[in-house]
Order: C-alpha cells, then sequence, then structure tokens
C-alpha cells in the first residue's frame, strides 16, 4: 500500500489560512490599510465598490516595495516587521504576522502597483488565488496602490455569506473609524461607488488633524459639546483620550473605542470598567461613548492571542481597571456631571507618579453647599431618558380601521361563553410590567406585551405605507440636526423609505438635515433622537430577516415607538393591544421573529394540582 499523507498544496493551504484574517471585505481594508500606515503613508485613499464585493482599492504615499519585496510580500509568514521571536514582545507595527497578503491573494484577484523612492519605475504585480498571472515593470507614483477584486470568487460559501451591501459597508466604515482614530497625523479618505449606477460618494475626507477634531470629523459636530478630556499618568499606564457626557449615550452600538499603544483593541473588562464609573448617572440599559487610549510599555502587553489582534492581554488588567474607573469618575465629576460628593471615590486607587522634581500638593477638597440629594434637578441626565410613551395612548389606535377581521386564532382565543369574567376587562391581566395574562379556550395565554405591539405597529406602518396613507406630525419649527458623513449618506439611500414611513426630512446646507415631521403614531417628541436612532439600527440590523427595506424601516420603528417594558398599562390599554393583535395577520411573532406569545394549556395546568 502506498502512503497516504500529503503536503498541501500552497493554494489550499493559504486558502485555509485565509478563512482566519479574511472574513468579510471590512477584514481586507483593515490589512490594507493597516500595511499602508506600517510604510509610513502620510495619506491614504480607499475606494470601495459595491461595498467591497466587487473591488477593494487601498493608495498610500508610503515607502513603497522594491521588486523581489513585492513579490515576496505575497509568501505566508513573509514580513518586515518582526525577525526573531524576541521582536514579538515589542511589536511597534499595526503587523507583524506577514500573513494577511498571502491570505487576502488565496481569495481575491490582487493588483498591485508599489513604487519606492530610489526608483526610477515600480512594479506591478497581479496574483489571483495565490497563481502570479504577471509582473511587470510600471510608470507609477511613490507609495504603494492595492486593488483586490472579486472577493471570495473561489470560495463561493464564503461568498454567499456576505450581507446586504448596507451591513458590509458599515462594517467597513466600523473598520475604518477605528484606523482613523489611531492616526490623526494620516489623513484619509474613503470613496463608496456603486457599479449598477456608477455612483460615487465621498463618504469621508478628514484632513490631519488632532484626536479631537478627528473625532468630531468622524462622528459629526453634535459630539463636540459632548467630548470631555481624560488624561492621567501613573507608573503602570498613560490613559489619554476623551469620554462623553451622559446625553451621548446610547442603547446599542454606543461609540465605544479603546487603543492600545496606537491599536484598536476590544477589551470587554475595561469596558466594564468605564461603564462602571457611569453607574447612577445613566439608565442601565444605556452605553456610554468613549475614546480611550492606553500607553503602556511594549513587554507588558501581549497582543498575540488572536489572528484578527483586537484582543489584548494587559500584564496587571486589574490595576489598569482600577485606575480606569477612578480617572473616569474623576473627570465626570470635574464637569459637574456627577454630584460632586462622590463616596464610592474612597474605594478607588489612584496611582500618581511620581518624579523628583514633583511638588505634592495637599488634596483638596471641595464640598457643593448647595447640593441637596433629596432634591431631583430637571437636568439630571435620566429624565431625558424617560419619555413617557403612553401619553398619546389613544392616538396610536385612530385610524386603524378594525376591518372586523377575525382570523382563526382568534377564534381560538375567544373565551367560552359561560366564563362570566371572559367579556370583563378583567379577564386580562398584567403580570411584572412585562407580560399580559388572558383566559383562553384551551388554558392560560401569556402575552409579550412589547413584541405584541411592534407587531401591531409594523402591519399598521405596512398597510400605510402600500397605501400612501402615512400621516405625518409636522413640527411648528422643523427640527435641524447635523449628523455625521456616513450617515448622510445612508441616509441619502433610504430618503425615500423614510418618507413613505410619515417622516417628512429635508436636506440642508452641508451635513444638515431640517425635520419638518415625523410618522403620527410614533415617538415624536425627539424627532432628532428618534431620526438618528432609525439610521444606527438600520445599519445594524440584518436585512435578511426582511423583504424589503421599506420591512425593516417598518420594523424598526415599531420597535421605536412601542410601549416599553415595566410599563403600567390601564385596563383599557390592555384590551386594545390584545384586540389589535388578533387583527393582525401574523400575530404570533413579532417583525423580527420573536414569539410573541404562549399558551399554556389546561392539561399541563392541571397536571400540576
Ligand atoms: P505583515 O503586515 O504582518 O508584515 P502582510 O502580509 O500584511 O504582513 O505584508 C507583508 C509585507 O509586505 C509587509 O511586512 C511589508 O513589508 C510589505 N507591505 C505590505 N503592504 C505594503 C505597503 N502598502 N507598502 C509597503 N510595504 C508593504
Ligand atoms: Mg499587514
Amino acid at each position: 500500500m502506498t502512503d497516504i499523507i500529503r503536503l498541501l498544496p500552497d493554494s489550499v493551504a493559504n486558502q485555509i489560512a485565509a478563512g482566519e484574517v479574511i472574513q468579510r471585505p471590512a477584514s481586507v481594508l483593515k490589512e490594507l490599510v493597516e500595511n499602508a500606515i506600517d510604510a509610513g503613508a502620510t495619506t491614504v485613499d480607499i475606494y470601495l465598490k459595491d461595498a467591497g464585493r466587487t473591488q477593494i482599492q487601498v493608495i498610500d504615499n508610503g515607502c513603497g516595495m522594491s521588486e523581489t519585496d513585492a513579490r515576496l510580500a505575497f509568501e505566508r509568514h513573509a514580513t518586515s516587521k518582526i525577525r526573531e521571536s524576541k521582536d514579538l514582545f515589542s511589536i511597534h507595527t499595526l503587523g507583524f504576522r506577514g500573513e494577511a497578503l498571502a491570505s487576502i491573494a488565496a481569495v481575491a484577484n490582487v493588483q498591485v502597483r508599489s513604487k519606492r523612492s530610489c526608483d526610477e519605475l515600480g512594479t506591478q504585480i497581479d496574483i489571483s488565488a495565490t497563481q502570479v498571472t504577471g509582473q511587470t515593470p510600471v510608470q507609477c507614483p511613490e507609495g504603494t496602490i492595492f486593488t483586490v477584486s472579486d472577493l471570495f470568487f473561489n470560495v463561493t460559501v464564503r461568498r454567499k455569506f456576505l450581507k446586504s451591501d448596507s451591513i458590509e459597508l458599515n462594517h467597513l466604515l466600523t473598520e475604518f473609524k477605528r484606523i482613523a482614530l489611531s492616526c490623526e497625523n494620516v489623513s484619509f479618505s474613503i470613496t463608496s461607488i456603486k457599479t449598477e449606477n456608477s455612483n460615487k460618494t465621498e463618504i469621508y475626507r478628514l484632513p490631519v488633524s488632532n484626536l479631537r477634531q478627528r473625532i468630531i470629523n468622524l462622528f459629526g459636530v453634535s459630539i463636540k459639546q459632548h467630548l470631555l478630556n481624560i488624561e492621567v499618568e501613573t507608573t503602570l499606564v498613560k490613559i489619554r483620550g476623551f469620554i462623553t457626557k451622559p446625553e451621548y449615550a446610547k442603547k446599542k452600538y454606543a461609540d465605544q473605542f479603546f487603543f492600545a499603544n496606537g491599536r484598536f483593541i476590544n477589551h470587554p473588562y475595561l469596558r466594564k470598567a468605564v461603564e462602571q464609573a457611569y453607574t447612577g448617572i445613566l439608565p442601565p440599559e444605556y452605553k456610554p461613548g468613549y475614546f480611550i487610549y492606553f500607553e503602556v510599555p511594549p513587554d507588558s502587553i501581549d497582543i498575540n492571542i488572536h489572528p484578527t489582534k483586537t484582543e489584548v492581554k494587559f500584564e496587571d488588567d486589574q490595576a489598569i481597571f482600577q485606575i480606569l474607573v477612578s480617572s473616569v469618575k474623576q473627570v465626570l465629576g470635574k464637569f459637574n456631571v456627577v454630584p460632586p460628593i462622590d463616596f464610592e471615590m474612597n474605594h478607588s486607587i489612584q496611582i500618581p507618579v511620581l518624579r523628583s522634581d514633583t511638588k505634592i500638593n495637599m488634596p483638596q477638597i471641595t464640598v457643593d453647599h448647595n447640593y441637596n440629594p433629596f432634591e431631583t434637578s430637571d437636568d439630571y441626565p435620566q429624565k431625558q431618558y424617560e419619555r413617557g410613551q403612553l401619553q398619546n395612548w389613544e392616538s396610536l389606535y385612530t385610524g386603524f380601521e378594525n376591518e372586523n377581521r377575525q382570523p382563526d386564532l382568534y377564534k381560538d382565543t375567544s373565551v367560552e361563553e359561560n366564563d362570566p369574567m371572559a367579556t370583563s376587562v378583567n379577564a386580562h391581566f398584567q403580570l411584572k410590567g412585562k407580560y399580559i395574562l388572558t383566559s383562553v379556550k384551551s388554558g392560560l395565554m401569556m402575552i409579550d406585551q412589547k413584541r405584541a405591539h411592534e407587531r401591531i405597529l409594523f402591519e399598521q406602518y405596512l398597510i400605510q405605507m402600500i397605501h400612501h396613507s402615512s400621516a405625518s406630525q409636522q413640527s411648528l419649527f422643523p427640527d435641524t440636526v447635523e449628523i455625521s458623513p456616513d450617515e448622510m449618506s445612508l441616509w441619502l439611500e433610504l430618503q425615500n423609505d423614510f418618507t413613505a414611513l410619515g417622516f417628512d426630512i429635508r436636506p440642508s446646507a452641508g451635513l444638515k438635515v431640517n425635520i419638518h415631521g415625523t410618522p403620527a403614531d410614533s415617538d415624536n417628541k425627539n424627532p432628532e433622537a428618534l431620526f438618528r436612532k432609525l439610521l444606527d439600527d438600520f445599519r445594524h440590523t440584518e436585512s435578511d430577516l426582511f423583504e424589503s427595506r421599506h420591512e425593516q424601516l417598518a420594523a424598526l420603528l415599531a420597535q421605536e415607538s412601542a410601549i416599553r417594558y415595566n410599563q403600567t398599562l390601564t385596563a383599557e390599554e390592555i384590551n386594545h393591544i390584545v384586540e389589535k393583535l388578533f387583527t393582525c395577520a401574523t400575530p404570533n411573532y413579532s417583525p423580527t421573529g420573536k414569539p410573541v406569545m404562549h399558551i399554556l394549556s389546561m392539561d399541563e395546568i392541571e397536571r400540576w394540582f
């Protein structure tokens, strides 16, 4: 018998390795831009065709590569950034594994054009699925141009798993923001191109600037008034950057960025530290935004844990945790975001850096004599989030005609005639501010109040969209909203869908829009917040769940406008929900596919007794 073990050809090995490093267009962008930064570029221009699916191009003015290096760069474990294992413990570049280009070239068509300042001519190399298909000298500017086309053309499964363009673009922009936030001294531009109509949108153009300005350029002018500077230096770690005022907190997708030695990192443990410092000034479900930069000695941090390199381990996580909690609290206190007497401060450690020339001052105590712990002031941040959803309760149902439609399910749930409680209001009962309980023929029905209301509103919105009958509540004075460049490009795309839902939003100068009206049945006390929330949610929701963008937006608006949990409902409101729910086409599921109700059968109940 012959031996059966064989070495895999490079093309297969690289394709397997690529699975680790290259998951979607955003991973390609990250690797190419990081390489450009490592090459000392001061200008990086990015072009994305069809959210990177068709093409990703990165143009830099960095050091360029020699002919041999350009060829070698695509070999696995080929890197100019480390030489021996001890270098792993003092990494100063973003890349170091030498696997990115090999991985990208295994699953796409790649062209590189590169020229060093010392060379007359540059080199062009074409590679398709690891095979070099061409290598020629070319005229090209100093620096490097990488063009990656038809990502995953040879890995059908992966290509199929790519999400909608809006989700992929969001991933790309998330990656872009991380890098742009870590190099304020590099100018960037990113342009999105749609091949079907050759539409070209420059989403960002970021000049070289300081960190504060970079954040404003990325997140829109509205963030400006919310940024609080944080700066701490201890023997263990240097922390700088910005945290945001509680008003900038978000329920989901808060803008939270940590960087360690210039590299974006994910650090759930330290995230908890920041969130802990906000305890008491934010409702529990709200997350603060922050841009925090840690500087530690390179040998006290291990960035080698994961190939995508966002997970890191600090030597002394726990001490950094404590320092972070106390410094965030201090900043919040200093800007009077929290009442100045904060007893919890006593537990936190502060490790000052002592130099021989440091003058040590007596600690100062500031007492706010006007502070009255029993007084709730109007501008206490929490107030902002308590939106009385129920004030317009009746209006939620006006205009929605009951067509006397009683689907089968309704019959199922109608109560027996000899049940005297059945027809009275008392037949429904609210449990723990979350469920509506009601007696039905087959047992006890439990309805999730929020999901039920989402379903009701969702179908109502859809009907209105189809019949072009969405009512808009016009405001006397339009709200002018300044949005970020990426929000603007998304809004332009969704404009018609917003209008169909009952929004009346008109473009204004620059990155501003005017909100003249919001859907009549929505939470319209804060049109700006609602608009921002919808844009944000849209970017982050899987569109696969929905048949159209109309549906997706209707579902998101329903989620925003539905009654919340822990909201005590009157008998009348409960009745409304139960009644309306069973005139819905699909009462059993919420618009995002979660179960709305469950019946505890009589059999089950009787088994207990
Ligand atoms: P790593 O970045 O981990 O070293 P890569 O596969 O990303 O590995 O890149 C391999 C090598 O190719 C780099 O070490 C660098 O020498 C070279 N290289 C890649 N991109 C560029 C670029 N834009 N400009 C100059 N050199 C580059
Ligand atoms: Mg690299």
